[in-house]
Order: C-alpha cells, then structure tokens, then sequence
C-alpha cells in the first residue's frame, strides 16, 4: 500500500515547444469501511491531519464518523 503517492504531470510548452515535467505530493489515501452501511470508500488524510474530530462523510449512506469509529481502516 503507498501512503504518499508523487504524480508526475507531463507539459508542454508551446510558445517555446519545450516538454517538461512536473511532479506534485498527493494526499495519504487509505480505504475505510463504513460503521453503518458497511461499504467500503477511499479517503485522502490530508484534511484529517491534526483535526481528530474531523468526521469521514460515507458517500453511500451519509453517515458521519471518524477514523477510530470505522469498522475497518485499510492501508
Ligand atoms: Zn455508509
């Protein structure tokens, strides 16, 4: 399982026809299981670091619940 994924972007410039690239750190992502419907979903951490309350939103059920309330947490 990765936990920081780095996504590299290739540009093209046109003006000066130059091909370049640029990379860019994405988000903590792991899976998690819903307490209620029980369907799993991918969640991105990074706007859960350092705010423990933060809630999970379940795009099935919307059901509300944070990272030690989920039935299951996958990385
Ligand atoms: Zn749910």
């Amino acid at each position: 399982m990765i936990d920081l994924a780095y996504v590299m972007f290739i540009k093209h410039d046109k003006h000066q026809n130059k091909i370049y690239m640029e990379g860019k750190i994405m988000a903590r992502m792991f899976w998690v299981v819903c307490p209620e419907c029980k369907k799993k979903f991918y969640v991105a951490t990074i706007d859960f670091k350092n705010k423990k309350d933060r809630r999970m939103l379940c795009p099935f059920c919307s059901a509300r619940f944070n990272e030690d309330e989920a039935l299951e947490v996958i990385r």
